[in-house]
């Protein structure tokens, strides 16, 4: 049994060469393809050829390659189609927006004038932050 890939993942066709992919760029650890409902022309994910779901269980070589691949392609997307900046985004668990299970760094190409992904937001009270701060430090 392979156990690196799951036959229902989307991405592991992908990387096994059963399915069809836009491939930009390729290395031993990673694959990285054009998005098939781009946010924005040359929006590209970077994928684990492993079979992981989650950003937050990534073992250390794997989150290493997977973000250098993010970086070479981002200035690939620069280079080659003039992109002026890249929103590098992960979506981590179904609440967080994530429809494929298998980890992928977003690559979206940013122009002058697009509206930025983080909308207006509030100035949270000290306090609150300090409770925050502790919940997640403390213990
Ligand atoms: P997420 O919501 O973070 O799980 O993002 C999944 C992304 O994968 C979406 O932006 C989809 O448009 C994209 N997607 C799904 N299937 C494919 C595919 N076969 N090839 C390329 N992109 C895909
Ligand atoms: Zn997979």
């Amino acid at each position: 049994m392979d156990l690196h890939h799951d036959p229902s993942c989307p991405f592991c066709l992908i990387e096994e060469g059963k399915a069809p992919a836009f491939l930009i760029h390729n290395d031993a650890r990673t694959m990285s393809f054009l998005d098939i409902r781009p946010f924005a022309e040359g929006h590209t994910l970077v994928i684990p050829r492993i079979h992981i779901e989650l950003f937050s269980d990534l073992d250390h070589d794997t989150l290493a390659s997977l973000f250098i691949a993010a970086s070479e392609v981002a200035r690939l997307l620069k280079r080659r189609l003039g992109v002026d900046g890249i929103n590098v985004l992960v979506n981590e668990g179904k609440v967080a927006g994530q429809v494929v299970p298998h980890v992928h760094i977003h690559l979206i190409p940013r122009k002058p004038g697009n509206e930025p992904i983080f909308t207006e937001r509030v100035q949270a009270e000290e306090s609150t932050l300090e409770d925050l701060r502790q919940k997640i430090t403390v213990g």
